[in-house]
């Protein structure tokens, strides 16, 4: 029998380490539209950070069931999954958390009851792509958990979305929530290297799409929108549009990008190593997709349309606007960076 398309009925039981994460956000919010029985797993703690605690209300709110613990407690894993009958588990641990997870894969493995395992990727296909360090030691990482999980027979998928949809910083931190540059734009090498831009919304939609489809079973399921495929020069001009005028624009070249990977000062070295194999090397377009081990997002779910990169700019622009609005009411301008520090562990 041939299996064309995802069954609908099926609405596992999901749980997800990370949710109060950057990414983890997303992908919870996917889930519970979607109308599974969302768990969300959280450090013991977290309710004390103002901004999580924030992030965690919503959360509940729309039906998400909080649960405390660690995904390095393979003990207390197996007790959960085994209590609340855990389907799925999707983790969206951080960059510096990656091998927490050889704990829960030993649980999953353990509690064998596990339909399908979604680690800690949501960026390249860390087997193909190849950083110089310290971003490279991050891939081995998640290498070693991809490994593991194969090695354990474990059913995976591993979500392979590129970029957030957002002005590239190098030496920033998560870009989705800062605007693109207002002074002048730093341009990577010649400007023209492409990659595929997703907006973090889309990243949780379709990552909630594959969890219960058959076609991703044991794949690598690669986000490529081809009206998302922006280079430097392109993602310059569009937010010039935006802005409705020109910016200065200065040339970070390659040197430059690994001098500042060399210094090995975290995260900016990591973030400049990803930025060099995305903008320079090409990491996200230099290899096919060979059909084996892995799908095309936009080739399972045809009908389903991603975020474009205008629309996102647009919501960039209308952000500006409020800003603008706001230094008429109080005097002081919305600064143009992230609004609150987090760790930046994978390529924007
Ligand atoms: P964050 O650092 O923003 O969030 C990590 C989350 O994991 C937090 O909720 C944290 O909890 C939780 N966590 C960490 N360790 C544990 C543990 N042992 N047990 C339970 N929960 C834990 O991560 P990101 O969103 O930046 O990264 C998630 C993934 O996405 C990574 O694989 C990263 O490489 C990738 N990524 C991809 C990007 C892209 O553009 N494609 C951009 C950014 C990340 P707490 O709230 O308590 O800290």
């Amino acid at each position: 029998m041939t299996v064309s398309a995802a069954s609908p009925t099926i609405k596992s039981r999901v749980l997800i380490a990370g949710a109060t994460g950057f990414i983890g956000q997303f992908v919870a919010e996917a889930s519970l539209d979607s109308d599974r029985p969302t768990y969300v797993l959280v450090r013991p703690g977290v309710a004390t950070c103002p901004s999580k605690a924030g992030v965690l209300k919503s959360l509940r709110d729309k039906g998400a069931i909080i649960l405390q613990g660690l995904i390095s407690d393979r003990k207390n894993m197996e007790k959960i999954l085994k209590a609340h009958q855990i389907d799925v588990v999707i983790s969206a641990v951080g960059g510096g958390n990656v091998l927490d997870q050889l704990a829960l894969v030993e649980a999953i493995k353990a509690v064998g009851t596990i339909k399908r395992f979604l680690p800690s990727e949501f960026g390249h296909d860390v087997v193909r792509a190849d950083p110089v360090e310290p971003g490279l030691q991050m891939y081995k990482e998640k290498r070693e958990i991809r490994r593991l999980v194969e090695e354990y027979g474990i059913p995976y998928t591993y979500i392979c979305c590129n970029s957030i949809a957002s002005w590239p910083y190098y030496d920033n931190k998560h870009p989705a929530h800062a605007l693109p540059p207002l002074e002048h734009f730093k341009i990577y090498g010649d400007g023209t290297v492409k990659a595929y831009f997703v907006a973090g919304s889309d990243i949780g939609k379709f990552t909630m799409k594959t969890v219960d489809d058959v076609r991703t079973i044991n794949k690598s399921v690669h986000f490529r929108p081809s009206n998302n495929f922006y280079n430097m020069n392109e993602l310059a001009s569009l937010w010039e549009k935006k802005i409705g005028r020109t910016l200065p624009r200065v040339t970070v070249t390659e040197h430059d990008l690994l001098a500042m990977a060399a210094e090995n000062i975290i995260p900016e070295s990591v973030v400049a190593s990803f930025t060099h194999d995305i903008f320079i090397k090409g990491c996200q377009f230099n290899f096919s997709i060979n059909g084996l081990d892995d799908v095309e997002v936009g080739t399972l779910y045809p009908d389903e349309p991603f975020r474009t990169l205008d629309e996102c700019f647009d919501d960039f622009a209308l952000k500006l606007k409020d800003s603008k609005k706001d230094v008429g009411s109080n005097g002081n301008a919305t600064p143009n960076h992230v609004i609150e520090s987090m760790t930046i562990s994978e390529p924007r």
